[in-house]
């Protein structure tokens, strides 16, 4: 291990901007449990992929870490239960998302007695093979906790043909008033360099960084002491800047590699994952333990109490706002996550899920809601911070003009949504709001173009499947229709015998005819030869055609004979 007080940078990314930090609140006292509610409500997709598939039945009783819901797919997570109680419900429940839609979960009714299922741990994880250990995270449901929820397994797999050089560990937690990752690497950095060995096993990787920004000291002296000789392993202290937590930025400044446009990185022989997902896994694998709580942050000027908490999924987040004493007529906005990243909550009652990091109960002045949004001057300074090197400016006008092939023409889905360019605009323009129209616009129209492509494709074949049958139904039509062939007169044996013999007969008299004429010839000859005069063979042919009888005239029996004799003279 090796580490410094310096901080370092051997990339750089373009812009980023150094927002007030608003995290000094939340870390004044040490994190705590939260309250256990009497009803928690556990959406089935609280990750990146498909929805969880529920294997238990209301009025069940369960115990805590017992799975509840399978993974559906490979991108999929399962869903444990939080603590021990009984299913009360599986149906649509309000979930928190920006479409502020429902979605089905279902509900336990806490029973206070926070029983755990039997676990079972790993005995030493470097015995076992990395696929092994990458089911057991998989089935323990651990997905990204930096806020984007995709199943940890899946990155924890390049590939047996990709060579990972180096793990990073992302404890930058860049975005002002989230501290939930700093809470943890202070108090937990144990399970956090636990977990990065184990990772860094399942990926074979030749080294791990754990990467912490300058403004969080505490954590980095702590890391730094828990990362003590071990091989391999390196902490890096990086100069705070936002979005420098975005993952390709970061590893742009780790590695001074650049990860392509449209690609992974993977793709550059880096992993990145979150500290907090290497707790996680730590206690998966050395507990044997499903993820079923996180540490979130309850921060914001409506909160009189900030500070972060150890929370069970599906806990309502009215129950941790009353936990620290929130004001809450002073809640302008509820935001779940940052306020650069982060998006609107329009319910207390929402429940938390594994990516939730931050709620911050915002008041009125602490959001700048006075200073009214004013007409683009095209000064470029949203262009000047764009860590993408985008045009934001460019982008603005032609999602707002609904102009989305031009929109995607200046690459918006290259857009991270960092929020840099809405942060710098003098005229206060919310130019986040607008991409994610945008690209909200371009997904719905893609998903309808999709359903009516299957669709056509559908009619399509059915047009062919009845063509095709009324094919084969005229086919049958016409194979009736046609004349049967015409039966063969039963076979009169007499008369065929009959016919037999006389063509025998007649064959028999032509041999006997074309045998005659030669022995003719041949007598000619012979009397030729006696008289002197020789007689060519031409002529005593003709000789014997003279003299041949008409067929017919000739006894069977003598000609036989008579040729018998005419041989002997030939001899
Ligand atoms: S920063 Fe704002 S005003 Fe300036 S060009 Fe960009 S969108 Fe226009
Ligand atoms: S939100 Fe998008 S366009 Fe704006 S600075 Fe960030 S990456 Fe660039």
């Amino acid at each position: 291990m090796s580490h410094g007080n310096t901080p370092e940078k051997r990339g750089d990314f373009h812009g980023g901007i150094h927002p007030e930090q608003n995290k000094l609140q939340s870390t004044m006292e040490s994190s705590a449990q939260a309250r256990m509610p009497a009803k928690l409500v556990l959406p089935l997709h609280q990750h990146i992929g498909a929805a969880a598939e529920p294997i238990i039945k209301i009025g069940e009783r369960v115990l805590k870490g017992q799975k509840i819901a399978s993974a559906d797919g490979y991108v999929s997570a399962p869903v444990h239960a939080p603590t021990s109680g009984k299913i009360i419900d599986i149906a649509d429940y309000p979930i928190p998302h920006p479409s502020g839609l429902s979605a089905r979960s279902i509900v336990i009714e806490t029973d206070g007695c926070d029983k755990w299922i039997e676990y079972k741990p790993e005995q030493d994880y470097t015995e076992t093979n990395p696929s092994h250990l990458r089911n057991i995270i998989r089935e323990a449901g651990v997905v990204g906790l930096g806020g984007a929820g995709f199943p940890s397994f899946i990155k924890l797999n390049p590939g047996s043909q990709k060579k990972i050089k180096t793990l990073i560990l992302n404890g930058v937690e860049c975005e002002p008033y989230i501290t939930c990752d700093d809470m943890l690497m202070r108090e937990e950095p144990q399970s956090i360099i636990a977990g990065a060995r184990i990772m860094r096993h399942a990926l074979q990787a030749d080294a791990c960084v754990i990467a912490i920004e300058d403004n969080k000291p505490q954590a980095y002296e702590s890391i730094c002491k828990a990362a003590e000789g071990i091989d391999g392993l390196r902490v890096a202290l990086m100069p705070t800047r936002y979005p420098q937590g975005s993952e390709k930025q970061l590893i742009q400044v780790i590695t001074g590699k650049e990860v392509p446009s449209n690609g992974l990185a993977v793709s550059i022989g880096v992993v990145c994952h979150n500290v907090s997902t290497a707790a996680a896994i730590y206690r998966a694998i050395h507990l044997g333990q499903p993820l079923v709580s996180r540490m979130v942050t309850i921060t914001g000027a409506a909160v009189k109490r900030p500070r972060n908490l150890e929370v069970l999924f599906g806990t309502p987040i009215e129950e941790l706002l009353e936990q620290c004493d929130v004001e809450s007529e002073q809640i302008e906005r509820l935001v779940m996550g940052g306020p650069m990243m982060g998006f609107a909550l329009h319910d207390t009652s929402l429940p938390v899920i594994k990516t939730t990091n931050c709620i911050i109960a915002a008041t009125r002045k602490e959001l700048g809601l006075d200073r009214p949004v004013m007409p683009c001057i095209r000064c470029g300074a949203c262009a000047d911070v764009c860590p993408v090197k985008l045009l934001p400016q460019q982008l603005y006008w032609h999602s707002r003009a609904k102009e989305f092939d031009k929109a995607q023409a200046y690459d918006l889905f290259d857009c991270i949504e960092c929020g840099c360019c809405s942060y710098v605009c003098p005229s206060n323009i919310p130019l986040v709001q607008f991409y994610r129209f945008a690209k909200g616009a371009i997904w719905t129209q893609e998903q309808e173009q999709k359903k009516s492509d299957q669709a056509r494709e559908r009619h399509e074949f059915r047009q062919m499947r009845v063509e095709r049958e009324k094919l084969e139904r005229a086919a049958k039509r016409a194979k009736k229709k046609a004349p049967r062939p015409k039966k063969a007169a039963p076979v009169d044996g007499a008369k065929m015998a009959e016919k037999m013999r006389d063509e025998a007969m007649s064959q028999r008299d032509s041999a006997v005819d074309a045998r005659k004429a030669e022995i003719q010839a041949a007598v000619a000859r012979v009397q030729a030869r006696k008289k002197g005069t020789a007689t060519k063979p031409d002529q005593a042919a003709d000789a014997a055609a003279a003299v041949t009888p008409p067929k017919g005239d000739v006894d069977k029996k003598d000609g036989s004979s008579a040729a018998k004799d005419s041989n002997e003279q030939v001899q």
